[in-house]
């Protein structure tokens, strides 16, 4: 497959100042001389030149080109860049004339990121970070993608499995030759090497899932009585209309997302149905939904209908992780005393736009406690199976007396973390890694 030179839009495509298609492959330095007749390029430097249809030879547009020689690239192949205008029918007139020239064909989806990895460009986890980096969309999200895609993980994984493969290598040193006994201490080396890798590992894995919700978002729902205000303030969180706000009880029927960015972390806020005993079908399918989703949420937001009984509303709060707010401080007087499981709530009025800014700047700081972090973050549920099969292998490591079975195990140990990277027996997870991305990439 890889004899064939691949080309594509880099770009978005539609009108824009610039467009960029990348042209990788053994043929790239032949398509330039195609296109733009040059004789010699200097790699790595942007040359502007006039791009012909070397069919036709009509003109197609002037623009830079650059030149990469292999391995010294993205995909560790030769690879061309054209920079052009990005009017659709410059990007389409010069696609069109590279679908002519012998040896090249369109690139698929992720194509260009899979030859970086065959190259050893690139290990799986940085891939996976690269992906998350197109597609990051807050601050936070950012700063981790880029960590990942600079090989924070795999450089982490690595480490763990060179350790592996380390204590391996003794361990059939062992096997293969009883009669002179491994030295006590390289034993207890083993020992005490595994016990510290299943510590060091079983502690990335308890990380709350930290990582994984900066990909995914952190959930935040809010319940309460019917009428309470959430709609009215789901609007007011997110500064647009996402749910009906109305006098009648139980016009939230369904669960209603929205997507905010709370200090650079991406929270999904779900305006639920009021919780309360109903005998209308679709309400109270709506209501089972609420429960369901409060009780999966990373933080439920308890809102109180200030001007009935709280105590009442307290008891029938649900989720893990509450966050206590009384609404319609407009219409009754706060009591500054009042606890609620020991802490004080957050008043406001979410139709008089009260305590707003105060409630969110307290879910920003709950947000951040839960999500920042400042070791590498583990941020895919692939990662959580294979570290956990690991810690499994190296547990059973230790409960085996057969020292053939037990190097099986550390063997299998790191496997799983090679499955991670890439480093090995890899081929059944990349269409599954590579399909995030998209024609270009
Ligand atoms: P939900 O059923 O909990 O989603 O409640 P809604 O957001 O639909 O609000 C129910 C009613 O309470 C509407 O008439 C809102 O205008 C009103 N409401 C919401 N928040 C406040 C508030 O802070 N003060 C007052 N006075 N009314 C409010």
């Amino acid at each position: 497959m890889n004899d064939d030179t691949i080309f594509a839009l880099a770009t978005p495509k539609g009108r824009a100042g610039v467009a960029v298609i990348r042209i990788s492959g053994k043929n790239s330095f032949n398509t330039l001389q195609a296109l733009c007749g040059v004789k010699n390029l200097e790699p790595r430097k942007a040359t502007i030149k006039t791009i012909k249809n070397p069919t036709t030879g009509d003109k197609l547009d002037k623009g830079l080109i650059i030149y990469f020689k292999a391995p010294a690239s993205f995909t560790g192949e030769d690879v061309a860049e054209l920079q052009i205008h990005g009017g659709r029918a410059v990007t389409m007139a010069v696609l069109e004339a590279l679908t002519k020239i012998s040896g090249l064909r369109q690139a698929e989806a992720g194509e260009f990121t899979r030859r970086a990895f065959e190259n050893n460009k690139l290990d799986l986890t940085e891939v996976e970070g690269l992906a998350d980096l197109i597609n990051a969309e807050t601050e936070e999200q950012r700063k981790q993608a880029l960590r990942q895609m600079e090989g924070s993980l795999g450089k982490l994984y690595e480490s763990w499995r060179k350790k592996l493969v380390k204590s391996l290598a003794y361990l059939e040193a062992e096997i293969d030759f009883p009669e002179d006994e491994l030295p006590q201490e390289i034993t207890e080396n083993i020992q005490s090497q595994i016990d510290s890798l299943i510590n060091e590992i079983s502690e990335h894995l308890n990380d709350s899932h930290r990582g994984e919700r900066l990909r995914d978002g952190f959930h935040v729902a809010v319940i309460g009585l019917p009428n309470a205000g959430k709609s009215t303030l789901c609007n007011k969180l997110v500064k647009r209309d996402i749910a009906i706000v109305s006098k009648h009880e139980g016009t939230t029927r369904d669960v209603v997302e929205a997507y905010l960015d709370l200090g650079g972390y991406p929270v999904i806020i779900a305006d639920t149905a009021g919780l309360r005993e109903c005998s209308e079908e679709i309400e109270s399918e709506g209501v089972k939904r609420a429960f369901a989703r409060a009780e999966n949420a990373d933080l439920v937001i308890v809102l109180i209908d200030g001007t009935k009984n709280i105590e009442n509303q307290v008891k029938k709060a649900v989720g893990k992780n509450r966050m206590y707010v009384v609404n319609k401080i407009d219409l009754h007087q706060q009591d500054s005393d009042f606890t609620i499981e020991g802490k004080k709530p957050i008043y406001i009025s979410a139709k008089a736009d009260k305590g707003i800014g105060a409630l969110l700047e307290s879910l920003t700081i709950t947000i951040v406690e839960k999500m920042s972090c400042s070791t590498p973050a583990l941020t895919r549920i692939r990662h959580r199976t294979m570290l956990t099969e690991c810690v499994d292998y190296l547990k059973n490591y230790k409960n085996e007396y057969d020292i053939e079975l037990a190097a099986e195990n550390v063997r299998l140990a790191s496997k799983s973390l090679g499955r991670i990277t890439g480093k090995i027996e890899v081929e059944e997870l990349l269409d599954v890694v590579f399909a995030d991305f998209c024609i270009g990439k």
